[in-house]
């Protein structure tokens, strides 16, 4: 049994249309626990950033666009297992191809307003959540 930290942000799209509460039932129903959270209005030097892995990708101005369309949810996850969990839980980056059930499936609009973030890697989620977070703010 190993428990894990991950890195989760509920995307523009999720909060425009008031999903927070409804995202997060299924994030605790999988027995994923929220140890952290607050709602950002991300600045374009930062979705740089935090996306710049994708900086050569064709899609990466419009993703920045749509990350700082409006306000996010940053989160840090708790659980065994949680990066593959909630990997699981998010269902596959296009929508169309997500498993019924998850996340994306049941709330994504599109390939990019895909709802939630996780992160991908313990390297990754160590280096996310440092980004978003100071130790006083995670409550584990
Ligand atoms: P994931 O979020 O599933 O880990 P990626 O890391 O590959 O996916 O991509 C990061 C984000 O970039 C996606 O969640 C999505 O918002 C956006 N994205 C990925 N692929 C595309 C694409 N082909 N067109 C537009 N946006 C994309
Ligand atoms: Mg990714």
């Amino acid at each position: 049994m190993t428990i894990q930290r991950t890195f989760s942000i509920l995307k523009p799209d999720a909060t425009r249309r008031n999903l927070t509460g409804e995202i997060n039932a299924v994030i605790e129903k999988a027995n994923l626990k929220i140890i952290a959270q607050k709602r950002l209005h991300l600045s374009r030097g930062q979705a740089e950033a935090f996306y710049g892995v994708h900086k050569e990708r064709s899609f990466f101005g419009d993703l920045c666009d749509f990350m700082t369309s409006g306000p996010v949810v940053v989160q840090v996850l708790e659980g065994e297992n949680v990066i593959a969990a909630y990997r699981d839980v998010m269902g596959a980056t296009n929508p169309e191809n997500a498993d019924a059930g998850t996340i994306r499936k049941e709330f994504a609009e599109s390939i990019e307003a895909n709802s939630v973030h996780g992160s991908d890697s313990l390297e990754n989620a160590a280096i996310e959540i440092a980004y978003f977070f100071s130790g006083i703010e995670i409550v584990g």
